[in-house]
């Protein structure tokens, strides 16, 4: 199997509303999406990239093969024989609808990804499941604005998705298990290597039986790599500044005690640095549609749900990285449960002669009537009808659920060991869980409850296991730049804290960290940490870059304009996904992964 054979842009557009859209193309959104298709659900699969994967799943240009990749690939070539499939859809907002609907604002270029002309999009869905995963969290030291130096995601989005080797002689350095994957990964590929530096102990994964239990072998895999390529790998050490004229020369590499404050120094030449300090949850369009968060345990903010994977808003889920931290498996087993959840939702629906989230919470208005949404170039299916399919049904000739896309039995294997998903939908075998009200609409058979529980506490270990300490503040210098968007240094942070500024808001009013670019993506989790508070949830009403162009082209009550021409694209009105910048992720926008499908 190739990722030649992966979908690509598909998917009609008028206007009748989806039952399900899905923003995210990684594994939790994938087996969500298919799951719900399976069971005869009209669902939309969003993402801004050029080709499903997500983080994890990218299609590597180089030898060698993610675990359950083979596996992947089959969700995705299922989920594109069901469902519309929208690459290069960028989702900058979600919003509720009178009637209850929600619409996904997105912006999208040409099919082939090369045109500057930004149009924009708007899918109308009866639900909406959120599994935009994560990106990475660097912290700042001197020098993190130096060419040459990237964050450890953006290394690997590089070499995975255009098989770009960052540079010849690379460190990587930070704190967390994703360091392994990205040294091994960058040796693999020809780099030198030339060390990996842990801030934290190295006693990590083997201190939590979980983290052993999981992980022993995947270690042992990257263990035997760097040892295979001589990379040495040194724990209770970090980069604490990078050093060059025009771009990274040397890196100072200090070792650390408990709290990460400096010990000692030596300094290393290298024309390469890869930091990573753990991941930052996307969870913007939950907080612009309303959806209550809570700290996760490193005290990321992240959208809270109940065990069908519900947040506190109608109508919407969450699965994967936007709920916490934890891994690739423990994503799609969310994003099938979220599936599950939103069939059975579907199907209160439909039992109760609703046909949305309007009747089946009692949002004012009815719902609106097929191909209308007042936003004439809305998005959706064609042959809508309103009216919710029953699990096997197919409203529009594609293989019912429990059949294969050859007519064949059995439908599911790839989406899990689950039994078939139509058969779980109300069967005898499946457990019904209150998500509220006291009301049992959702199934979640205990295996896959209590699988999910075991995992989410892996990821929890994790996180405790490779904490961010507070002594990285003290490798700051007063020029050090906090922010690098709108240029702050450290001594303007501290004058705004000199002023009165006790958290990270005020902060950012008095000396504008967070205020460029990016919006607070990469430095929001150092200026609140320098502010003393946990991160907050985000408030951008934008959630990725969207032009002026595009903007220009919604009417002024947020409605699209009729025909939704090409628009000419212009200087982003807000933030930029930080694919492009140095020391950024590979998330968000941006990622360097356009090579064609091999
Ligand atoms: C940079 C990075 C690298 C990683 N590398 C590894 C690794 O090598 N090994 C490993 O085991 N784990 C890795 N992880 C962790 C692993 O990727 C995750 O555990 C797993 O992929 C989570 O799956 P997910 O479906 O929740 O999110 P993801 O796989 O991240 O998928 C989310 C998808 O949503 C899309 N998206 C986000 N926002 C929008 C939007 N507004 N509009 C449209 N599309 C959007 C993204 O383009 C992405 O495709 C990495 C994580 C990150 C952040």
């Amino acid at each position: 199997m190739t990722s030649g054979a992966m979908p690509r842009d598909s998917g009609p557009h008028d206007t009748a509303p989806y039952d399900l859209v899905v923003v995210g193309g990684g594994p939790a959104g994938v087996a969500g999406a298919l799951t719900a298709a399976l069971a005869g659900l009209r669902v939309a699969r969003v993402d801004s990239g050029p080709r499903l994967g997500g983080q994890y799943f990218r299609h590597p240009a180089v030898p060698g093969r993610a675990a359950g990749l083979d596996r992947f690939l089959r969700q995705a070539r299922a989920l594109g024989a069901r469902a519309d499939v929208l690459l290069r859809h960028q989702v900058w907002a979600a919003s509720r609808e009178p009637d209850g609907d929600l619409l996904v604002h997105c912006t999208t270029r040409n099919a082939a990804g090369t045109s500057r002309e930004e149009r924009a999009v708007v899918l109308r869905a009866r639900r909406l499941l959120i599994a935009t995963g994560a990106h990475d969290r660097p912290l700042p030291f001197p020098g993190w604005d130096l060419p040459g130096v990237l964050t450890a995601g953006g290394a690997q989005a590089l070499l995975k998705g255009g098989g770009v080797v960052a540079g010849r002689r690379i460190v990587v350095s930070g704190t967390g298990p994703f360091l392994l994957p990205v040294a091994s990964g960058l040796a693999g590929a020809g780099a030198r290597v030339l060390g990996v530096y842990e801030a934290n102990g190295g006693l990590g994964l083997a201190r939590h039986p979980l983290l052993a239990l999981g992980k022993a072998g995947e270690a042992a895999g990257y263990a035997a790599a760097l040892a295979r390529h001589r990379v040495p790998y040194r724990t209770r050490q970090a980069v604490v500044a990078a050093h060059g004229e025009h771009e990274v020369e040397a890196v100072t590499v200090a070792r650390l005690d408990r709290d990460w404050n400096v010990t000692a120094t030596h300094v290393v030449e290298c024309d390469t640095l890869a930091v990573g300090y753990g991941f930052v949850p996307q969870i913007e369009l939950g907080t612009q549609l309303g959806c209550q968060t809570r700290h996760d345990v490193d005290g990321s903010p992240v959208l809270t749900v109940d065990t069908t994977l519900r947040t506190t808003v109608p109508g919407v889920w969450a699965a994967g990285e936007p709920v916490g931290v934890g891994g690739w498996r423990l994503a799609e087993l969310e994003g099938r449960l979220a599936g599950r959840a939103i069939i059975a939702d579907a199907r209160t629906s439909r039992t109760a002669g609703t046909s949305g989230i309007a009747g089946t919470f009692g949002i004012a208005g009815t719902a609106s009537a097929p191909g209308t949404t007042g936003a004439s170039s809305t998005a959706g299916t064609s042959g809508s009808t309103g009216a919710l399919p029953t699990a096997g049904a197919q409203p529009s000739g594609a293989p019912a659920a429990g059949a294969n896309a050859n007519g064949a039995p059995a439908t599911s294997p790839d989406v899990g060991d689950a039994p078939s998903t139509g058969a779980d939908v109300g069967g005898a075998r499946a457990a019904r869980v209150d998500v509220g009200g006291g009301e049992a609409v959702a199934v979640v058979p205990p295996v896959f409850a209590r699988r999910r529980e075991r995992w989410r506490a892996f990821g929890e270990a994790l996180q405790r296991a490779y904490p961010v300490k507070p002594g990285w503040q003290g490798w700051l210098r007063d020029d050090t730049l906090v922010c690098r968007c709108e240029e702050v240094p450290l001594a303007r942070v501290r004058e705004a804290q000199a002023l009165g500024a006790t958290d990270a808001r005020s902060v950012k009013l008095l000396a504008r960290p967070g205020m460029g670019w990016c919006q607070g993506r990469i430095c929001g989790y150092a200026v609140s940490c320098l502010a003393g508070e946990r991160p907050q949830p985000p408030r951008r009403p934008i959630a990725q870059p969207v032009t002026l162009g595009a903007l220009a082209s919604l009417a002024p009550d947020g409605a699209l304009i009729p025909g939704s021409a090409p628009v000419p694209d212009s200087a982003p009105t807000s933030d930029s996904g930080p694919g492009s910048a140095p020391a950024s992720g590979g998330a968000g926008g941006g990622a360097p992964d356009d090579h064609p499908a091999h």
